[in-house]
């Protein structure tokens, strides 16, 4: 047996017996990996005309079996050789941990999601699970291998079958738990029901764009035999059939108008992993020579990493509904670095790869009116809604100062009037335009160095 790197093995104990109690998001991280998967492959398609893919074909299939307690999530994805395997779950992915434990420890208790901040999405499996099997065959491979263990001291892998590339990763479930104290208990079984995981595929998972499946118990009438007697009552029968369970209807595709604040909240959470709602949405639509839908996020509170250098910023890219880049920091500048979402234009070629991406004129052209949305939003934020704002300045305004320095001044006339600074004489929270404004006053009063006058006086109001 292999074991878990040292950190791994606390990390997990920790994700375990600790601080989730919201176990069911689980599903939704695999779920994700298994799209991720088969975004992987559908791009490696785009780009190698070797590769050969019925569009249609690709899916990822949850099932479950109450007897066996076990949950499979299959994809028919990328898949992953032994030594993928080896890599990526036998690790813990980031190295996050010193953050996550003070994180932990500032906020346990409070019901917060961690999982996907540290691409340990795959761990979560075993909040609910006591043994964890992977069963995985990477496109082009002849030979699938299997990737097991029970989440404690390590894994094994060892050679095995599958017909197709692709993952099934199966999950059998703990037992449930005896009542505690407070006359509550954990009950796993909740998740071997039909209708439990179908609302936690609609609920986090719907906007995947794959159609996830599911065999789903319907009921239908049986045909009326010909010799039916008079008083023939009609009989039922249940039946068994492959339903796909989400929407995946892109939510960035929709009107605005057509969405609920609720749902795009759903969205962001899931597809960002943030437990808090983000304090903004921002969506548009361009038309033109370029056309591209986007839908941009401000987060409600500053992901723990955002000052490391860890930390990368960047919108999702997609182009007729395939993943071109996870993260295209192209499209944002750094100091609007804490900005998620997703960027979709069908015009943006395709077959390319990240170099020739950066210089594109089209992702340019984007990238700059993504900014001036985002300039936009803000200060109407700044302007109706002054107490978001303060809160939004106090968990991003760094960066935009910062955003003043590192452009040696050439992007401060669109960033400095939404920077917010301390007012001793208001006792608030104030704008530099919001001082100037009390200028006159201030400046007989002034007791400011020369150099700051001169700065702030071209803002008075003569
Ligand atoms: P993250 O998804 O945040 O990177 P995870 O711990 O969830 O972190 O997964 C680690 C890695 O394992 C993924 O980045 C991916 O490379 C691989 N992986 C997980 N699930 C699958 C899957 N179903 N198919 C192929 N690769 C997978």
């Amino acid at each position: 047996m292999r074991q878990f790197k040292t950190e791994s093995k606390k990390l997990l104990d920790l994700m375990i017996n600790s601080i989730y109690t919201n176990k069911e998001i689980f599903l939704r991280e695999l779920i994700s990996n298994a799209s991720d998967a088969v975004d992987k492959l559908n791009f490696k398609s785009l780009q190698d005309p070797s590769v050969k893919l019925d569009q249609g074909d690709l899916a990822i299939r949850v099932s479950f079996d109450k007897d066996a307690r076990t949950i499979t999530i299959s994809d028919n994805g990328i898949g992953m050789t032994a030594e993928e395997l080896e890599r990526n779950l036998g690790t813990i992915a980031h190295s996050g941990s010193e953050e996550f434990k003070t994180e932990n420890a500032e906020q346990q208790g409070s019901d917060v999601d961690i999982i996907g901040q540290f691409g340990v999405g795959f761990y979560s499996a075993f909040m609910v699970a006591s043994h964890v099997k992977v069963v995985s065959r990477a496109y082009g491979e002849d030979t699938a291998h299997v990737w097991e263990s029970d989440g404690l001291e390590g894994y094994t892998i060892e050679d095995g079958e599958r017909a197709e590339h692709g993952t099934d990763v199966i999950l059998t479930l703990r037992e449930n738990e005896k009542l505690d104290a407070d006359g509550e208990a954990e009950t796993y079984d909740r998740f071997l029901t039909e209708w439990g995981l179908k609302s936690l595929i609609q609920q986090y998972s719907n906007y995947v764009r794959y159609p996830i499946q599911m065999m789903v118990s319907k009921s239908r009438q049986k045909p009326k035999p010909e010799d039916a007697p008079d008083d023939y009552k009609p009989e039922y029968e249940d039946y068994q059939e492959l339903e796909t369970i989400n929407s995946m209807t892109p939510i960035w595709k929709k009107r605005s108008s057509d969405v609920e604040q609720k749902d795009y909240n759903e969205f962001y959470k899931s597809t960002f992993h943030d437990f808090d709602e983000p304090a903004r949405t921002i969506s548009f639509h361009a038309e033109g020579t370029l056309e591209y839908d986007a839908l941009l996020f401000v987060p409600g509170r500053a992901p723990f990493d955002l000052y490391s250098k860890d930390y990368e910023k960047g919108l999702a890219l997609y182009s007729s509904n395939v993943l071109i880049m996870e993260k295209c920091d192209d499209l944002l500048p750094d100091y609007y670095n804490f900005v998620r979402g997703v960027v979709d234009s069908a015009d943006v070629t395709l077959n390319i790869s990240r170099e020739t991406l950066q210089q594109n004129r089209q992702l340019k052209a984007i990238a700059k009116r993504v900014e001036k949305k985002i300039t936009a939003d803000l200060e109407d934020m700044r302007d109706n809604d002054r107490e978001a704002y303060e809160k939004f300045f106090e968990n991003f305004g760094r960066g935009l100062k910062y955003g003043i320095y590192s452009s040696y001044g050439m992007k401060a006339d669109e960033l400095a009037d939404l920077l917010l600074f301390w007012s001793a004489k208001e006792q608030k929270m104030i704008t530099l335009a919001e001082y100037a404004k009390a200028c006159p006053r201030a400046r007989r009063q002034s007791t400011m160095p020369p150099a700051i006058r001169a700065s702030v006086w071209p803002r008075c109001p003569s």
